[in-house]
């Protein structure tokens, strides 16, 4: 296949670069970089199937010769990033997303949404599955991404409907590892840069609150099963494994051997940081025969690994 991957250089979809590359595909990569960064594909330079394409997809997306998928992972995707640039988010959500839907149409391609846990804003309902229409504050300052991103289900949903286009969906839980930004202000850049700072880790809040973290590699089988499936719905891909942020600091502590502790940063909780959070994997498993195979504490040695390597390259 010829896929073409939009958000190409980012955490998730230089992953995704890779994996597809490695199963015989041809890549056409599109990134503004704006959140992204070439690092993230830089080792794919010289590779005759990889193509780059520096655009910013919420302007028209024109891509020469044949289509057969289409992968929409654009957009910034952490809480600081997309306070810092609500506009282009709300913008790549809606716009980009119908560029990316109308270069899927006139090409005859699959389409395949990244779409978010935070479409379920601060959940009522636990765990979340996905019949759950969630608990979204269009105006609170999370309202940029979640509101862009329930916005782009809709319409890959019309695409469907009105075109029987061929789509997915996938609503992307928690995810780290290798390759996300250092300073893209969200828990496991941080907590690990800390850790390897030997500083102490700052826990927002009274650290409660709970995520569930998955591996990259575990996310990146869920897409590529879900691609390759038939299913329609969205599909939620995450670990089940929830544990509290001040529970999760302590592993990264103890996996870092990291001695300097935790503080309490009372205030940086920013307004709507979701009390709890935990998918409901059943559709996953039973649809894809998919489920987490990544242990947190592996994980999270082989993500130290990589920062370690980033940290000693600046200093
Ligand atoms: N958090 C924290 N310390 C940090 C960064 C984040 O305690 O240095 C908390 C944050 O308040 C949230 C959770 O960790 O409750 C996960 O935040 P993240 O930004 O990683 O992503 P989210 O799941 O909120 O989109």
């Amino acid at each position: 296949m010829r896929v073409v991957i939009t958000g190409a250089a980012g955490f998730i979809g230089s992953h995704l670069c890779d994996r597809f590359l490695r199963d015989g595909h041809r890549i056409v990569a599109l990134d503004n970089l704006i959140t992204g960064s070439q690092d993230n594909i830089a080792h794919l330079a010289g590779n005759r199937n990889f193509e780059f394409i520096y655009h910013d997809v919420s302007n028209f997306i024109h891509v020469p010769g044949t289509v057969e998928a289409v992968l929409h992972f654009a957009s910034p995707a952490s809480p600081i990033d997309y306070l810092k640039y609500p506009i282009q988010t709300l913008k790549v959500g809606a716009l980009g997303t119908h560029n990316a839907l109308g270069m899927a149409l006139a090409k005859g391609a699959r389409f395949l949404l990244a779409s978010t846990s935070e479409v379920y804003g601060d959940p009522l309902e636990h765990p979340q599955k996905e019949s759950y229409a969630g608990n979204v504050d269009p105006v609170g300052p999370r309202g940029v991404y979640d509101e862009a991103k329930r916005y782009a289900e809709a319409l890959v949903m019309a695409y469907h409907r009105q075109h029987q286009m061929d789509t997915r969906i996938v609503r992307i839980f928690n995810t780290y590892g290798p390759r996300m930004r250092l300073d893209d202000g969200r828990v496991v850049p941080n907590f690990i840069g800390q850790a390897v700072r030997g500083e102490a880790l700052s826990v927002f809040g009274d650290g409660s609150q709970t995520r569930s973290f998955q591996y990259i590699d575990d996310l990146v089988e869920g897409v590529v099963r879900l691609l390759h499936s038939d299913f329609v719905e969205p599909v939620n891909i995450g670990t089940t494994r929830e544990i509290s942020i001040l529970e999760f600091a302590k592993i990264v502590n103890r996996v870092s051997d990291n001695r300097s502790g935790i503080i309490f940063a009372e205030g940086s909780r920013i307004d709507g940081d979701p009390q709890t959070r935990k998918p409901d994997t059943r559709r996953a498993r039973e649809v894809l025969n998919w489920r987490p195979r990544v242990e947190l504490e592996h994980g999270l040695e082989w993500t130290l690994e990589y920062f370690r390597s980033v940290l000693t390259a600046v200093s």
